[in-house]
């Protein structure tokens, strides 16, 4: 039975990471997704967070659950019973360091294999942190995540004063010209 793990922050699930997932339970046999624990950035969901957010996604797939994990990916790949690493693809900058990513994979656990699955032309320019920057700046994200996921995002922000949110995050100076600097800005709520 080929079972793999489409490892990832899902910081948190887009649309193009659910396309990934559907794809990749039509191949495999089973599909564990993995949810990375241990970040050096601070996530804005919790581990618990994205693992629910990610558990109402699959919901349907038979073949596919859900759990979180931290330490090393092919450790947490032989847990799984697994022999199998799914990561989705892009763009060139993905590549370079997917490369060096699997191959260092396959130097400590040389019996685990990567494949990637290209994206969808649909969300080849989909990230989390796009959408949490578009987020951020009071954009809409309707049409990247699912609506109650979209719903989570805006509910980690609220409006504030700049001069207020300045000290509590330095990122703010940072306002892209295209936003009317009209003195607020969304901030999100774990940083106020
Ligand atoms: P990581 O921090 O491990 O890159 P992400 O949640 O950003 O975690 O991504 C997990 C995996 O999903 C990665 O392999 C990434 O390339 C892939 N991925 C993210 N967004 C997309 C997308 N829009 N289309 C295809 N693959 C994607």
């Amino acid at each position: 039975m080929a079972t793999a793990v489409y490892p990832g922050s899902f910081d948190p699930v887009t649309l193009g990471h659910e396309d990934i997932i559907k794809r990749s339970s039509r191949i495999m046999d089973k599909v564990i997704v993995g949810v990375l624990r241990n970040q050096s950035k601070s996530p804005l969901f919790s581990v618990e967070e994205r693992v629910g957010m990610l558990t109402q996604v699959v919901e349907g797939l038979p073949n596919v659950e859900v759990r979180a994990f931290d330490g090393l990916l092919v450790d947490f790949v032989r847990q799984c019973r697994a022999d199998v690493i799914i990561r989705g693809l892009r763009a060139i900058t993905d590549f370079e360091y997917e490369l060096q990513l699997s191959q260092t994979n396959r130097v400590i656990a040389p019996d685990v294999d990567t494949i990637f699955l290209t994206t969808n032309l649909k969300y080849s320019y989909l990230s989390s942190s796009i959408v949490k920057e578009i987020a951020m700046y009071h954009g809409d994200i309707s049409a990247f995540l699912r609506p109650e996921i979209a719903q989570k995002i805006r509910e980690k922000y609220f409006l504030c004063p700049r001069d207020m949110a300045l000290p509590f995050n330095k990122n703010i100076s940072q306002t892209p010209d295209s936003f009317p600097d009209d003195g607020f800005i969304y901030v999100r709520i774990a940083e106020y």
